[in-house]
């Protein structure tokens, strides 16, 4: 039996999490869970899965979270002690990182340094702290398993071969809602169209992230920290059927990929079943029945965050963390409807331009650039709103 944290279970990848948990009551038990702001669902997957510590982000929520689940044996706690107390929770052995955003990054430092094996999906702590996080895995000497589609596939084409073998690391990209809207439109593309997402149904900021290819970018940085490979080996291919999810070529020519339906359930039940394979319900491949796999490369004039991201990495430390942090709030203005869409690439940019980058020693330091990134963002949209 494998006990269980979830940090952001009431998160697209936290329910999903919970579906494979639940189709395997003999493999898994949820030790300690957390949510932000959903506490209906929240108590509904306290009542059914019966953690031990169960957390809230905001302490404020605490007094309703304690009325809605009275009677019941659970401690309830709330703010980021609470996560951190989830997080590091006793009998866990391994944590499920599913909070979105930079706000991940202090529990999920707290479960390494407490020796969890970490089953990671919030890119975000990779972006804005990779060679902290990587350099803490190391010391505690934790398991870090992918849960990013990308990442996965990456990690399952790369067992059994030396890093050096390495020539490059093929990211696929769906390319998003927009990949055949034209330029000239994108300015006036709505929220709603932002979220339509062609082929995954996930959470609004990672929607939106995919709509712009941040999300790429993102996932660029990830796979640099993840499998230690330098940026200048990381290419990114258009892919619209999102079946091919990433690939590894190698220096004899040969290229392994991983291929499957598109359900976030088979990278996490790889994560949190490893090294074993076990029944997830996704939708088998039938290759006969598709019309055809394309891939093509990336428009980079038109997806200006994919580069953002790319020069992210070559300045010093802070700049990725700034960077994820003016996304975080251009992303947040845009769905508020408070900028335009290209507006966000517009505020990451000026946030960008306005840092002058240097290296970072601490998680504090860390919290110190995101926080710069923020103010600057919500500066910059403030003047852009229209
Ligand atoms: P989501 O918005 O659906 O869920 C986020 C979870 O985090 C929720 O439980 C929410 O309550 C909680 N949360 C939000 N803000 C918080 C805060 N400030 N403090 C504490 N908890 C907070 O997001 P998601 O789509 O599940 O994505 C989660 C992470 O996984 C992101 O980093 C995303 O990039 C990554 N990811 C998601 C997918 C996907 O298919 N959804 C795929 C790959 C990677
Ligand atoms: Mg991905």
């Amino acid at each position: 039996m494998k006990n269980i944290s979830i940090l952001g279970s009431t998160g697209s990848i936290g329910v999903s999490t919970l579906e494979i948990v639940a189709a395997h009551p003999d493999r898994f038990r949820i030790a300690a869970m957390t949510a932000g702001k959903n506490l209906e669902l929240f108590v509904r997957q306290i009542k059914q899965f019966a953690p031990r510590i169960a957390a809230v982000a905001d302490l404020e929520d605490v007094p309703r979270l304690k009325d809605l689940c009275s009677g019941l044996d659970v401690t309830l706690l709330g703010g980021v002690e609470g996560l951190i107390a989830a997080a590091t929770a006793d009998e866990a052995e391994m944590v499920v990182a599913a909070i979105v955003g930079a706000a991940g990054l202090i529990p999920a430092a707290a479960a390494i340094r407490a020796g969890k094996d970490i089953a990671l999906a919030n890119k975000e702590t990779l972006v804005t702290a990779g060679h902290l996080f990587m350099e803490l895995v190391a010391e505690f000497g934790v398991k870090l398993f992918p849960v990013d589609s990308e990442h996965s596939a990456i990690f399952q084409s790369i067992e059994g071969h030396r890093n050096e073998d390495i020539a490059k690391i093929i990211l696929t990209a769906s390319g998003g809602p927009f990949l055949n809207t034209p330029t000239a439109d994108l300015p006036k593309v709505t929220v709603r169209d932002a979220l339509n997402h062609p082929n995954w149904n996930m959470g609004k900021k990672i929607s939106i992230d995919s709509a712009t290819m941040m999300n790429k970018g993102l996932e660029v940085i990830e796979a640099r920290w993840l499998f230690d490979t330098p940026v200048d080996k990381i290419g990114v291919n258009i892919h619209p059927q999102s079946i091919i999810h990433s690939m590894v070529e190698y220096v004899d020519g040969c290229v392994i990929a991983q291929l499957g339906t598109p359900d976030m359930k088979a990278p996490i039940a790889y994560a949190l079943a490893y090294p074993e394979r076990i029944a997830t319900g996704v939708k088998k491949l039938d290759l006969t029945t598709l019309s055809g796999l394309t891939f093509f490369n990336p428009d980079r004039e038109k997806f200006p965050c994919l580069e953002l991201a790319y020069r992210a990495m070559t300045m010093g430390e802070s700049m990725p963390a700034v960077m994820n942090a003016a996304n975080e709030i251009a992303v947040a203005h845009f769905l508020e409807g408070r900028i335009g869409f290209t507006q966000i690439a517009e505020t990451i940019e000026r946030t960008m331009n306005a840092h002058s980058a240097h290296n970072l020693r601490s998680i504090e330091e860390v919290l110190k650039a995101d926080l710069w990134g923020r103010e600057s963002a919500r500066e910059i949209c403030r003047e852009m709103v229209h």
